[in-house]
């Protein structure tokens, strides 16, 4: 136990690294590095869906305080893009989509970007993968990961993004 939390913690305190030029396939308005390969015509088509996203994040401020500075908590964070629908997530389930805190990295599928969960994936961002207490311990891993979640589903889905 205690060196899973000298990892965490080494993990959170280290300072991003910015990949080189030639990984970026294109950054968003508010920094997120997409990182090559993309699909053709994705990072034309990205800007639109974050404008929408943070759109959402907008209303959900008496929920989460944390999402009133949801811009910079999610400023630099990478975007990885699968050339996969849906893949093993290691746990037992399949992902459509992952966020990875302490590497600051969002893992979708190859879904166009308003059809895909990068919305989803960047509320666990803005929640560094901590949910609002109280917890949902009662479900497994990834209930307590959602758990207050209701107001955040509703918020992407007015925005007509996947929840
Ligand atoms: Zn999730």
């Amino acid at each position: 136990m205690r060196t899973t939390l000298v990892l965490l913690l080494c993990a959170c305190g280290s300072a991003p690294v910015r990949p080189a030029p030639s990984e970026i396939a294109c950054e968003t308005d508010n920094g997120l590095l997409v990182l090559n390969p993309v699909p053709i015509g994705w990072c034309d088509e990205v800007q639109g869906v974050e404008d929408r996203i943070f759109q959402a994040f907008r209303t959900l401020g008496e929920v989460d305080e944390r999402f009133k500075s949801s811009m910079a908590r999610t400023r630099g964070w990478k975007v990885v893009v699968k050339d996969a629908a849906i893949w093993d997530d290691g746990n037992g389930s399949f992902a459509l989509g992952q966020t990875d805190c302490p590497n600051r990295t969002i893992i979708l599928n190859n879904n166009r970007p308003a059809s895909n969960v990068l919305g989803h994936e960047m509320a666990h961002a803005v929640q560094q993968c901590v949910p609002a207490l109280p917890w949902d311990l009662d479900g497994g891993i990834q209930t307590y990961y959602h758990s207050n979640w209701a107001p955040i589903y509703a918020a992407l889905q007015k925005q007509n993004l996947r929840p």
